[in-house]
Parts: C-alpha cells; sequence; structure tokens
C-alpha cells in the first residue's frame, strides 16, 4: 500500500502593481503589513497576491499538489496545515481522500470549526489529494468524478476596474471583441450607481451581453428588491450576494420578490453551510468557491444543487491556478454548470506560474489535460514563498 509520507506548505506572496479589485480609492483604509479595507464590501484585501501552496507526497514518490484561497495571513492555513493535519495524515493510503476529508472535519467540528481559516486548510489539502489520486490512476479529475461532459467553459469577464464608467465600458467592449460574452459588475458606492452601471453597460455592449451585478452583500433584503428592479429594465441576469451572508430569511424574501435569478455562496465552504440555503429556498445559482471548500465538498454541493435544480456559476479568487483547474476538473463533469467567473486581472497575471495546458480565450476557459488537475506550480511560482521562520 503506497502512504502518505510528507506534506509541505508554501505560503505565496505575489507582488502586484494594481491591487485587486482596482487602486485604493475614497472609502478605502489603508493599514500596514499591505493589507487595506475596501470600504465598498467592508472586507480586508491585500496589496499582494496571497495563496497557500500543499505538496503531498506518497512513498512511491508520487507528489500531489493543492491550493487554498488565503487573500490575507496566509500563514495562519498554513499553519494548521503543518501543525494539525500533517500528524494526522502521515502513513495514511493517499487514496482515501473522501474519509481523510471526513476524518479532518470530524476532528474540530465539536470545538466549533466548521469552515474559516481551518476549512481553507483543509481545502488545500484535499485538493492535494485529488491530484495525488488522479495521477496514481492516470485520470483526470473529472474522469475520475464520472466523465469529461466537455474541454470547455464559457467565461464570464469579473470585474471592471477603472474608474469612469466610460473607461469601464471601454474596456468590457474590448473583452466583446476578444469573443466575451458574459460580464459581471461589482457593487457600486451608492444605490444609483447600480442603475447607472447597468444602463452605461448595456448601452456599450448591445442587447445580446449577458450582465451579472455582484451586490457584495450590502444591503436589507427590502432595498435589495428595490435595487434589483431598478436593474431589471436593462435585462440584469444574475443578482449577486443581494444581503448580508447570514441574513438567510433576507436571502429567500429577495428571492421570491424579484424576476432575477439570485446567486450566493462564494463565502459558503460545506455542504451544512449550504444545506439550509436550500432548504429556505435562498438561491437559483450556488457560486461555490474552490479554494474555500476543496473539492469533495465542492462536488457535492454542486449535488446538492441539482437535487434543488439550482444552477453552478463557480466563485474564482486569488490564487496561481492550482484550485482554478480543480474548479474547472469539476465544472467540466457536471450538467448544471452554464458559465464560469474568470477573473482576468488574477488568471491573465499567474497564469505563467503553472504548467500545462490550462487557458481561457475567446469566451471560454481551456479545462486542463493530463492526469489529475493538470497543472503544478513551476519553479518561479516556488520562489515567491515567504520565508516564515
Ligand atoms: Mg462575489
Amino acid at each position: 500500500m503506497d502512504t502518505i509520507q510528507s506534506i509541505t506548505t508554501y505560503c505565496l506572496s505575489i507582488p502586484r502593481e494594481v491591487p485587486y479589485m482596482g487602486a485604493l480609492g475614497k472609502g478605502d483604509t489603508q493599514g500596514t503589513n499591505g493589507l487595506f479595507i475596501r470600504g465598498g464590501n467592508r472586507s480586508v484585501y491585500s496589496t499582494s497576491d496571497h495563496c497557500v501552496l500543499v505538496r503531498i507526497e506518497t512513498k512511491s514518490g508520487a507528489i500531489g499538489w493543492g491550493e487554498c484561497v488565503a487573500v490575507v495571513a496566509p500563514q495562519v492555513a498554513a499553519s494548521a496545515i503543518e501543525s494539525l493535519i500533517q500528524p494526522l495524515l502521515l502513513g495514511r493510503d493517499p487514496h482515501d481522500v473522501i474519509a481523510i476529508g471526513e476524518d479532518l472535519y470530524d476532528s474540530m467540528r465539536v470545538r466549533g470549526f466548521f469552515g474559516g481559516f481551518w476549512g481553507d486548510a483543509m481545502a488545500a489539502v484535499d485538493i492535494a489529494l485529488w491530484d495525488l489520486k488522479g495521477k496514481l490512476s492516470g485520470q483526470s479529475i473529472a474522469q475520475l468524478l464520472g466523465g469529461k461532459r466537455t474541454k470547455r467553459i464559457p467565461a464570464y469577464i469579473s470585474g471592471l476596474p477603472e474608474n469612469t464608467m466610460e473607461k469601464r465600458a471601454a474596456l468590457a467592449v474590448g473583452w466583446q471583441q476578444k469573443g466575451f460574452k458574459a460580464f459581471k459588475f461589482p457593487a457600486a458606492l451608492n444605490p444609483q450607481g447600480f442603475v447607472d452601471e447597468i444602463a452605461g453597460l448595456r448601452a456599450a455592449l448591445g442587447p445580446e451581453a449577458m450582465l451579472l451585478c455582484d451586490m457584495h452583500w450590502r444591503n436589507t433584503a427590502g432595498a435589495a428588491v428595490q435595487l434589483i428592479r431598478r436593474m431589471e429594465p436593462f435585462n440584469l441576469a444574475v443578482a449577486e450576494a443581494p444581503v448580508a451572508p447570514e441574513d438567510i430569511p433576507g436571502q429567500a424574501h429577495v428571492r421570491r420578490s424579484v424576476d432575477t435569478p439570485v446567486a450566493i455562496g462564494e463565502e459558503l465552504r460545506t455542504v451544512f453551510e449550504y444545506r439550509p440555503r436550500f432548504e429556505a429556498g435562498c438561491m437559483d445559482i450556488v457560486q461555490p468557491e474552490m479554494g474555500r471548500t476543496g473539492l469533495s465538498q465542492f462536488w457535492l454541493i454542486c449535488q446538492m444543487a441539482r437535487a434543488w435544480n439550482c444552477e453552478v456559476m463557480p466563485h474564482a479568487s486569488i490564487g496561481i491556478g492550482i484550485f482554478q483547474a480543480a474548479s474547472l476538473q469539476v465544472a467540466a463533469a457536471i450538467s448544471n454548470c452554464p458559465i464560469h467567473e474568470y477573473q482576468h486581472s488574477i488568471f491573465d497575471k499567474n497564469l505563467h506560474l503553472v504548467t500545462g495546458d490550462m487557458a481561457c480565450s475567446e469566451g471560454y476557459f481551456h479545462v486542463p489535460t493530463g492526469a489529475g488537475l493538470g497543472v503544478e506550480p513551476t519553479a518561479e511560482a516556488l520562489s515567491y514563498a515567504l520565508k516564515l521562520n
């Protein structure tokens, strides 16, 4: 029997010229150590791209790679892997990915660790084990999940980081000319801004473009309903995160009250967090983030979505492309994923940090080929590892 022999973590910090979602502006608050708060959604970000990589090696010499979201403080998830997960996993059979995932979840659940940094740590390890499982069997993860339905997945342009409507419209038109048909704009700072934004984009992109709005959890349910109704004359395709993530009754109220499909879920990590939202009828679309859920939970969330007749539009966050590849592998294996988020300002910048043929062009993600994930970090990627001791 092959066994897990070593687990190594890397906290990557990759410099970027302009912070994610654009330059700091009015309402943003700068902290120290590269951290700042976006006034628009009250969330903390870093001026550099951070993520955590995990490398798992087996006794036979097989290597699997995983990655989790770590927008800030990557040391936290890395430390959980090194101090807690590694001692529990050494010597186990690398094929036992589901059993290992359940055991890790159970090991901390009654202490109140249901997600958060702990969930992120488990996600990175879970992805690495699926990569190993694929490599050991010579199959892609999509094949392991039951069948690769497609080689390419439609992609929507996420975010238009310019500071005027004119420039944002021009940016969107530029992507449209490259073959992209769907565009998501983030919450504006004032309510009228939403309507101005969708009106400007609709005028620039024409009647066929798919327009999605990320409302960034900012509104009460009543205010969200009002705003969505004002955007509906411009043929809004998706209203994302209309109310606070904890407000399950509010999510359900919004979904019942508007014609636009409602999407939620990028912040949720497990089926336990999704379950009450499905039961309450909170959404038409789920947006699991692979870098937070890991592959096993992501897959289960997709199956729950199928049972509740919801679509899956996976979220895409900051990373070098390892969890992005895992997300594409699942998206290629399920029947209810019409489109995947494309964070062009991250994906394009970091794509050279992974091997393989993963790409996004002419409106589509190209699912990486090869066994396991189909991507691995390059030596340059590992050169961005923080020295922690
Ligand atoms: Mg979002």
